[in-house]
């Protein structure tokens, strides 16, 4: 048994001292089916993050601020082509009472994020980011709306945006092109991810974990790409099917598979913001627990108006739609008191140690 452990304890020490993880780690790592090795990963990759982060969690209100979208990814509910889908906008004044609500509970990061929707013209984002800016000063603003030009993206930073989320979804161009309409191209993506670095927000890339066609070789380039982009935050999930898209009978990634993929991730990329998501939540009741014991700081409650939170249905069985804004908040702490952790009032900004 002994001998058995320190196997993993070598491979888990390497990978965290090199930073780095062979094609051939990564899948020892996911195949591995003996337990206690298992536990032993996303124990080290728990210590790695408190040695930076301690016992703090840090929490982005997400605000959902539109379901129209002019693309068609296939894995997606609010793919332009689903006619089931019951679109809506919020208005400037209605993200605002978001802002407001979250601010009194607590939240210092607003994350606005939607389709790719040309109802809001660049000056249109960037009166919404200047009027949360110039209420909340104190506020980090992150911006989750697809593809844009490099002039648009600097829009948004000179109007007061901090940080931008655009997951990549996956670094293999052949598997792109299996998720994604011809006109959405890979590069085009990672040109946007390079230039948002360039200009000087905090960028989150991301994929989801079993998407369909997804391989050990194409996480593998997930996790290079991730090297080479060095970006602050990465957002990984389960991928979980939505019945009115194309992948409606895929199967869904795992819950194990998406933990073994956080406490990978904070191995290699020790300081990186790490979202416990909420599809890993909608997938296990503990998932969000259980993410964050696998290495996550991050949890992004929603604060979208209950009217419209079931319309923003990216997958099934979404959870926490019915629920307020402020029973979010509190559902969110309690769980991670349960763990040992606490959630924490603030930015929330990459710790560069
Ligand atoms: N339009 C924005 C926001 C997309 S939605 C953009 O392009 O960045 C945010 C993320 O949800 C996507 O990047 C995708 O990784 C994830 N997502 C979409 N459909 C999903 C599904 N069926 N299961 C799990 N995650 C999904």
């Amino acid at each position: 048994m002994v001998i058995i452990m320190n196997d993993i304890k070598i491979l888990v020490d390497k990978i965290k001292e090199n930073r780095n993880i062979t094609k051939e780690q990564l899948e020892e790592l996911l195949l591995i089916d003996d337990e206690e090795k298992i536990k032993y990963l996303f124990c080290s990759a728990r210590e790695v993050c408190d040695k930076i982060y301690g016992k703090e969690i840090y929490i982005r209100g997400l605000i959902e601020f539109t379901n129209y979208c002019k693309n068609d990814c296939l894995y997606c509910g609010i793919r332009r082509s689903n006619a089931w889908a019951d679109r809506y906008r919020l208005t400037k004044e209605q993200i605002l009472e978001c802002c407001d609500k979250g601010y009194e509970l607590g939240f210092r990061t607003f994350v606005l994020q939607g389709g790719e929707d040309m109802y809001y013209t660049d000056e249109l984002i960037c009166e919404i980011v200047g009027d949360i800016k110039s209420r909340f000063s104190d506020c980090a603003i992150t911006l989750s709306i697809g593809e844009k030009s490099k002039k648009s993206y600097q829009r948004y930073f000179d109007a007061g945006a901090d940080r931008y989320l655009l997951r990549h979804e996956t670094a293999d161009k052949a598997h792109y092109s299996k998720l994604h309409p011809n006109e959405l191209l890979l590069e085009n993506r990672m040109e946007c991810l390079r230039d948002l670095k360039e200009i000087g927000f905090q960028v989150g890339c991301g994929f989801m974990v079993g998407s369909p066609f997804q391989t050990i070789d194409t996480l593998y380039k997930d996790i290079c790409f991730i090297k080479e982009l060095k970006p602050h935050m990465v957002g990984i999930g389960p991928f979980i099917p939505q019945h009115a898209t194309p992948f409606a009978d895929k199967k869904a990634g795992s819950v194990d598979r998406t933990l073994r993929l956080l406490s990978i991730i904070r191995l290699i990329e020790p300081c990186v913001l790490l979202p416990a998501t909420t599809a890993l939540g909608t997938m296990h009741p503990q998932g969000r627990e259980m993410g964050i014991l696998a290495g996550a700081n991050v949890v992004m409650p929603n604060l979208s108006p209950t009217a419209v939170r079931k319309k923003y249905e990216l997958y099934d069985n979404k959870i926490c739609t019915g629920d307020e804004a402020a029973e979010c908040r509190s559902c969110l702490q309690n769980r991670i008191e349960n763990v040992g952790y606490k959630i924490v009032t603030g930015r929330g900004d990459f710790k560069n140690v």
